[in-house]
């Protein structure tokens, strides 16, 4: 079975919104590649992230802030017959999206970015104290460019 190619904004968008967890791929200061699992939020093409305001990843986008992130979901083993390996195959929908990380210093737009990435995971209302915005890293990632491909669907 070939996959299919997903050109559909709004399932392109159900996919990401079904994920718990992105993939941000990037590359580090001796061009290397890189790669960290993080949560998200997403609202009008835009990929929200969090983290602390130091580490490998922030060196990694210092230097280069082009990220290529991942998101997948509704994955299921299946085969056509048990015993022939390459008949084996993972049911799937996955999205690929490229952009540049751009850091959020502002604190009324870090408050907005962690409402949209707190409601990936819950309708809860949240508040932040000031030392927690002070010291969180907040990105965006406008998408460039969305490639998505659905495997068994
Ligand atoms: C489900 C999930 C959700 C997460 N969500 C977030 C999030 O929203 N924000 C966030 O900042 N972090 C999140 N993390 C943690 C994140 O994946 C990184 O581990 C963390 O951010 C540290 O990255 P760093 O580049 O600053 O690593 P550093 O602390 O600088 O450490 C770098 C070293 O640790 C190794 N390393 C770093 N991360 C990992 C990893 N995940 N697994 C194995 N080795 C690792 C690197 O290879 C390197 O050797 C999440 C992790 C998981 C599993």
């Amino acid at each position: 079975m070939r996959h299919r190619v997903l050109s559909s904004h709004t399932e392109i968008v159900e996919i990401i919104k079904q994920c718990q967890v992105c993939h941000v791929s990037m590359v580090d200061p001796n061009g290397k590649p890189y790669v960290v699992p993080m949560n998200f939020g997403f609202d009008e093409d835009v990929i929200y992230l969090h983290s602390a305001q130091e580490g490998k990843k922030i060196d990694c986008l210092r230097s280069n802030p082009e990220v290529c992130i991942n998101f997948t979901t509704d994955h299921v083993l299946r085969y056509q017959h048990e015993q022939v390996a390459c008949s084996w195959g993972m049911k799937y929908r996955s999205v690929l999206c490229y952009g540049s990380v751009e850091f959020i210093e502002d604190e009324t737009l870090k408050r907005k970015a962690l409402d949209v990435l707190m409601k990936q995971y819950t309708e809860r209302p949240f508040t932040y104290n000031d030392p927690s915005i002070r010291e969180v890293s907040c990105w965006i990632v406008k998408v460039k460019q969305f490639d998505a491909r659905v495997y068994g669907y």
